[in-house]
C-alpha cells in the first residue's frame, strides 16, 4: 500500500465513517479516487486533510466530508445518470463516476474544465463528460437526470435544473442564507410540478455564478 492509499483509507475512517457517513457505495468510491491527482503537485501531501483546498482560478476542492455528505444524500445507484454543476478539479465528478454509469459535469472556467477533463480521462473515467459553460442552464441534451449535484452556492435553485430533474430525482445545492453562509438543501422531484426539500445543514461554498438570460 502506498502512503497515499494509507492516508485515503484513514480519511475515510476518521472523517467520513466517524461522522456518520454510512452509504457503502460512497465509502468505497472515496476509498478509490486518488484525491492527490486533483490538486496541484505542491498540495498533494495535503490532499487528505480535513479541509477544502485551493485549486486554480481562485476556486476550491471541497472538504472530503462535504463531498461524501452531498453524494450520500443523492442516494445514487449504478444505473443513475448524474449532472454536476461546478466541475472544479474534477474530484467530486470522479467520486460520482465511481458509483454512477454516466456523469455529466459543467464548469464555467475553461482552464479548469480542460484540466479536469484531462485528469479524469487519464484516470480512466471515460464515462464522466466535462463541458465548459454555464451549468445553471444544465445540460439539456442529456436530461433528465436522476441526480444533480451543485458544487457552488447561489441565491436560489436555477429553474433549468429543476426542469431537468427526473421525477423521483434528487438535487443537492447550497443556498445562500443572508447575511452570510449557506444552507445545503436536498430537493426531490415528486411529480411533474411537485418538489419537496429539506436542509442538510450549514455549509460554505464558492459562489454559483449565474449569467442573466439575454434581454
Ligand atoms: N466539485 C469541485 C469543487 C468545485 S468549486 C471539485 O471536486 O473540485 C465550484 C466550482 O463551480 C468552481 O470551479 C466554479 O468555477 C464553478 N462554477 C461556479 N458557477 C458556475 C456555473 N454557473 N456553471 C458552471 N460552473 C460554475
Amino acid at each position: 500500500m502506498t502512503s497515499f492509499e494509507r492516508r485515503r483509507l484513514d480519511m475515510v475512517e476518521r472523517q467520513l465513517v466517524a461522522r456518520g457517513v454510512r452509504d457503502e457505495r460512497v465509502l468505497d468510491a472515496m476509498s478509490r479516487v486518488p484525491r492527490e491527482c486533483f490538486v496541484c503537485a505542491n498540495l498533494a501531501g495535503s490532499a487528505y486533510i480535513d479541509a477544502p483546498l485551493p485549486i486554480d482560478d481562485g476556486q476550491t476542492i471541497s472538504q472530503p466530508y462535504i463531498v461524501a455528505l452531498m453524494i450520500e444524500a443523492l442516494a445514487l445507484t449504478p444505473d443513475d445518470r448524474v449532472l454536476e454543476v461546478g466541475t472544479g478539479s474534477g474530484y467530486a465528478a470522479a467520486v460520482l463516476g465511481e458509483i454512477a454509469g454516466s456523469v455529466f459535469t459543467v464548469e464555467r472556467h475553461a482552464h479548469l474544465a480542460a484540466q479536469a477533463s484531462d485528469c479524469l480521462a487519464r484516470l480512466g473515467y471515460g464515462h464522466v463528460r466535462v463541458r465548459h459553460g454555464d451549468g445553471t442552464r444544465g445540460w439539456p441534451e442529456h436530461a433528465p437526470f436522476d441526480a444533480i449535484l451543485v458544487s457552488a452556492g447561489g441565491p436560489h435553485v436555477p429553474p433549468a435544473l429543476l426542469d431537468q430533474l427526473a421525477i423521483g430525482g434528487r438535487l443537492v445545492i447550497p443556498i445562500d442564507t443572508p447575511p452570510s453562509g449557506q444552507d445545503l438543501r436536498l430537493i426531490r422531484r415528486t411529480g411533474e410540478q411537485e418538489y419537496d426539500g429539506r436542509s442538510l445543514g450549514p455549509v460554505r461554498f464558492v459562489p454559483l455564478v449565474e449569467r442573466r438570460a439575454p434581454e
